[in-house]
């Protein structure tokens, strides 16, 4: 049996036309066109108009820079949004199921709350890579996606592209690979494998390296039969314009992404170097992200210490295989060398 996008998308979406706005329904041949089409009030202050629903602009730059088409995109409101129109468009509720590989992000799980879903968890190795054999065995007829989330969060490491590769082979659901983490790390993007595989989706955001968690900008690449089907589903004009604006004038600076990702990087190792050498550090993972799990004696209690000084990290404690581990940032040099200072400062604990 081959993937068949029929057999996973909901009955009631196959049915749905994507609800087509005022701007949708003229293409502009260049020419000045008085708009009086939208309810819109006429005076202009840069917002007084609605929104492109399709970020024509956004997505001729990104798919350059991507090498995928325009028609391998859906933007959304954060990442959120779009693995939220996944749920939306191929789980039916009370129905269906997902499976994800604890300790990763926790809003697949909220959101297969949100939609009625059930989530099967199947643990990540002892060394965080995905245990295909108990993933292949974990899906079920029901099965829609398969998250995964590399480079991963908590953890930081990628998953082996052989283990990811014998999933979307032998899985007929959906496999989405959260690369939300991707700009920190070598390994290149699954995004320029989207034409071998027909069941996988990739997403990104610009919430991380490009420094833009407060404009909210997720991107989803896909095959552009699943982008078709995700159009249908999205608020029309999920990405506000000035989320457009500041977008496009960031991603057409590469350079000074690329500048800040490199500083990032290399205050990285610094960082890592310098916790080897705490007392109290247990390990410092490997970690393709700008951040690194660390095991600790006594995480809540070094979280507490940490807090009382005036530095908040996550507390990963309670996540599966990550007993007494705290999750550090990468901040800028001052931010770090404060961290480290505090850190050999701590009192002794037990
Ligand atoms: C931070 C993060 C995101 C980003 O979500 P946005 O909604 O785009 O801000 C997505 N996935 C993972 C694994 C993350 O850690």
């Amino acid at each position: 049996m081959s993937f068949n996008i029929d057999n996973i998308t909901r009955e009631n979406v196959k049915g749905l036309r994507p609800y087509s706005s005022a701007r949708d329904e003229y293409v502009s041949d260049g020419s000045e066109m008085v708009f009086l089409d939208a309810n819109e009030n006429p005076y202009e202050n840069g917002v007084n108009r609605y929104p492109d629903p399709q970020q024509r602009n956004l997505k001729g730059i990104l798919a350059d820079q991507k090498g995928v088409g325009t028609d391998n995109i859906l933007l959304g409101n954060g990442s959120d949004e779009v693995l939220d129109l996944l749920f939306r468009a191929f789980c039916e509720p009370n129905r269906d199921n997902i499976v994800t590989l604890p300790p990763t992000y926790g809003m697949y799980k909220v959101l297969a709350g949100i939609n009625n879903i059930s989530n099967r968890e199947v643990l990540l190795t002892a060394d965080f890579q995905p245990d295909v054999d108990a993933i292949l065995k974990a899906i079920d007829g029901q099965t829609r996606i398969l998250f995964l989330c590399s480079p991963n969060n908590p953890t930081g490491n990628s998953f082996s592209a052989d283990g990811i590769a014998e999933l979307l082979k032998n899985f007929q659901g959906l496999v989405v690979i959260d690369e939300a983490y991707i700009d920190f790390s070598e390994k290149t993007s699954w995004a320029t494998e989207l034409s071998n595989f027909p069941n996988l989706i990739v997403t990104q955001t610009l919430s991380k390296a490009y420094g833009m968690a407060g404009i909210r900008l997720g991107i989803c690449l896909a095959s552009p039969q699943i982008i078709t089907i995700l159009n249908k589903i999205k608020p029309p004009y999920n990405i506000n314009e000035l989320t457009q604006q500041r977008a496009l004038e960031r991603v057409s600076d590469k350079g000074r992404v690329q500048k800040e990702v490199s500083a990032i990087l290399k205050e990285r190792a610094n960082l890592i170097a310098a916790l080897e050498e705490v007392d109290f550090v247990g390990a410092v993972y490997p970690t393709d992200a700008n951040f690194v799990l660390v095991k600790v004696d006594h995480a809540t209690d070094r979280y507490n210490q940490l807090l009382g000084k005036g530095i908040v990290v996550r507390n990963r404690t309670t996540q599966p295989r990550c007993g007494n581990t705290l999750r550090f940032t990468i901040g800028t040099p001052e931010e770090n060398n404060k961290l480290i200072k505090v850190l050999k400062s701590l009192e002794h604990i037990g």
